[in-house]
């Protein structure tokens, strides 16, 4: 086996493969740029070596340095991970060039599935079942318009060099093509350097069933079964499953099969992910089409690892080693089931715009690592750490393991309820809503469940004020016991005195403004009320700095954390926040300047949709940015007129950078 491997990642992904590597007595070197030098992965490897600037261009994408880097420690090979290097065939090419094994499959399987409308074309060679579409050579406009009116409404344009969710336009009737084509192909050009563009039949409910498959250098190919993830925003995935609901044995087997034969027809070595979009017929029959392949290890490999007991990492060493796969396909079995949560770093409420900060609070629920634990989390960060804007912005990834489905369901939830984060917005809460719904307990799974739940999804609040007010209520009163002396006389609320006193706390809870007031009775009790409702408040703590909370008919054990006056509340059925007010200070000017807009974290800025003088309406799109790696569209905050733009296309922006200024009609 190898003695050292390179792991040219950072993040989860890296210390996933560090550890793996560690276990089979690997030694591990890392790579990482100026906003990673203190990052997981570089304490989880034996050595590391400084790449450069914290972009990806400056660090993590500079293969010559990568290549030096791996010289100059003597590893024998390099572990790409995903994203980054993963899929890019030079790089491997440079690899074996320099005489260092690429923990990947051949260059040429990369080069061959680069491209999705090549791939297509040799798919269809090797007899796997493609969309209906057109993924021919010529591009021009008139001929891929006829195409789409030949293949029928809704078409889906999606562009050959595409990936990662970009590059893809839903039309609908033949009148909108042209505008939809030229608007996929330039942000293919931008995205990808390449503005070649394929057209797929648009699948009616479709699910994304992907196969797992493993080749090695001795001509053997077997799949490990599939994976559901249909459960998507933005064309990108957020809960996978494993196996899929639903999948009959026979459909399983036609599907292992034709993704092994679509690696063998690229002559596959490792580990890699034929991608099917399959529309769901009534009466429950599925028809399955090739999508892409993923040359690489994908983001979603534990919940493999789960249901199958194995360690994909160790394959792919052993794999790249040259060894035999270590299981052949008759081999290879079921366990019940797993689930994965993509925790990120974002505001589900404002479109999953991604979200930049320190982890202040991050506490996880009891896990263990890898294959076939009951929960399972792969993080590449800690308690007090960044989350940058260079990089994407998963922050964790919780798997989870159960003997059936609604048993993996009610893990997940019960272990999201553990995860606190505090100091950056993140999906959590969603997470627990797409549970929670009908739609996903019942696995009636398709790609537009998020939108069909939207009602149920979106701006939830499963907490309420009166349990918040409750909380942030409690944790003052036993922050103020624990400093005071508890004699009663030097309380500093001094109440007691009267008999009967109150007090009143205001707060700020979803934007509005709330007040309650806390009766001290005679005997020492405490009466609550908080808009309608009024009742008896107990609080304690206990041992473990947990809050007890007895409020309206209900107890609770919660978590508070304090980050300046805002309490983050977290209760077994759901978290939320709360500003406490203090009515002495000073509230200040809270209105948002009028007339400046300004770009809502660092990134770059990709297209303005107006030039100055246009008049706009509010809710009118006024630009588009791009950071951690997806698009967001800055939309008008008031009527107005734009009086000019201050930056162009291309330029890098810091957050809060005024992107353009509006004159609005003065108020
Ligand atoms: P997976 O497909 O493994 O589940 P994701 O789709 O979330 O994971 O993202 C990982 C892969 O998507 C990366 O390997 C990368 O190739 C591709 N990708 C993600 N974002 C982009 C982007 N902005 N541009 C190009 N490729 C991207
Ligand atoms: P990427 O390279 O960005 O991962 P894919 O081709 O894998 O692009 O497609 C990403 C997602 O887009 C799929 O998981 C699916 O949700 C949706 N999608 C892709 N092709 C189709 C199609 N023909 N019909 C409906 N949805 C599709
Ligand atoms: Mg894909």
């Amino acid at each position: 086996m190898f003695k050292k491997i390179l792991i040219a990642n950072r993040g989860e992904i890296a210390c996933r493969v560090a550890a793996t590597a560690r276990r089979m007595a690997i030694r591990t070197v890392a790579v990482y740029s100026d906003a990673d030098a203190h990052a997981n992965h570089v304490r989880a490897c034996d050595e590391s070596v400084y790449l450069g600037g914290s972009a990806p261009k400056d660090s993590y994408l500079r293969w010559e340095k990568i290549l030096e880097a791996a010289k100059a420690t003597g590893a024998e090979a390099i572990h790409p991970g995903y994203g980054f290097l993963s899929e890019n065939e030079e790089f491997a090419q440079a690899c074996a060039d320099a005489g260092l094994v690429f923990i990947g499959p051949p260059p040429s399987a990369i080069k061959d599935m680069g491209l999705k409308a090549e791939s297509k074309q040799l798919m269809e060679k090797a007899g796997v079942p493609l969309v209906p579409g057109y993924h021919g050579a010529d591009q021009n406009p008139a001929l891929l318009q006829r195409e789409a009116d030949r293949i029928g409404y809704p078409v889906l344009i999606k562009a050959s060099a595409g990936g990662g969710g970009k590059g893809m336009r839903a039309v609908d009737k033949s009148a909108d093509f042209a505008a939809a084509l030229a608007s996929c192909q330039r942000e293919a050009i931008n995205s990808f350097g390449d503005d070649a563009v394929l057209i797929e039949k648009y699948v009616q409910r479709p699910r994304h069933i992907e196969i797992q498959v493993f080749g090695d250098t001795h001509g053997n190919c077997v799949y490990l079964f599939e994976r559901d993830c249909s459960v998507q925003r933005r064309h990108q995935k957020v809960l996978e499953e494993a196996p899929a609901p639903g999948m009959t044995e026979a459909m399983r087997q036609e599907m292992g099969a034709a993704a092994v034969a679509a690696a063998k027809a690229v002559k596959y070595v490792g580990a890699g992910t034929v991608e099917f979009i399959v529309e769901q017929r009534d009466g429950g029959a599925m028809n399955f089409f090739f999508m892409e392949m993923n040359t690489r290890l994908q983001v979603e490999h534990p919940v493999t690892e789960a249901i199958t007991g194995l360690d994909l990492v160790e394959w792919q060493l052993r794999v790249a080693f040259g060894e035999p796969l270590p299981l052949q396909q008759g081999e290879l079995r079921i366990h019940g089931h797993a689930i994965e949560a993509r925790i990120c770093a974002e505001n589900p409420d404002n479109n999953f715009l991604p979200a930049t900060g320190s982890l202040h609070v991050y506490r996880k629920p009891q896990h263990t690592a890898f294959q076939r634990s009951r929960v399972r989390i792969d993080d590449g960060v800690r308690e007090g750490g960044e989350i940058s804007p260079f990089y994407d912005s998963m922050i964790a990834k919780l798997i989870v393991h159960g003997s059936t489905r609604a048993e993996a369901l009610a893990r997940l939830d019960a272990a999201l309820a553990q995860v606190h984060i505090v100091g950056v917005s993140t999906n959590v809460q969603f997470l627990r809503g797409i549970l929670a719904t009908d739609s996903f307990a019942n696995a009636n799974l398709d790609t537009a469940l998020i939108e069909r739940e939207r009602a149920v999804l979106f701006d939830r609040e499963p907490l309420g004020l009166p349990l918040a007010a409750a909380a942030s209520i409690a944790r003052a009163l036993l922050d103020e016991r624990a400093t005071n002396t508890g004699d009663p006389f030097s309380r500093r609320d001094g109440w007691r005195s009267l008999g009967v006193a109150q007090r009143i706390f205001s707060f700020e809870f979803r934007g509005a403004p709330q007040s309650a007031t806390l009766r001290y009775l005679h005997d020492g009790a405490l009466m609550l009320a908080v808009g309608d409702v009024s009742g008896l408040l107990e609080i304690g703590r206990l041992p473990d700095g947990q809050f007890e909370v007895s409020f309206n008919g209900a107890r609770h054990t919660l978590d508070v954390y304090a980050n300046e006056a805002v309490a983050h509340v977290f209760a077994a059925h759901g978290a939320t926040k709360i500003l406490a007010i203090d009515r002495l200070a000073h509230a200040g000017d809270t209105h948002a300047e009028g007339g400046r807009l300004t770009a809502p974290m660092p990134g770059k800025v990709v297209s303005f949709a107006v030039k100055s003088g246009d008049k706009v309406a509010k809710g009118q799109p006024l630009a588009v940015m791009e950071a951690m790696k997806m698009e967001h569209t800055i939309a008008a905050p008031a009527d107005g007129t734009v009086e000019e733009l201050l930056y162009a296309p291309g330029d890098q922006v810091t957050e809060g950078a005024e992107l353009l200024r509006i004159a609005t009609p003065a108020a």
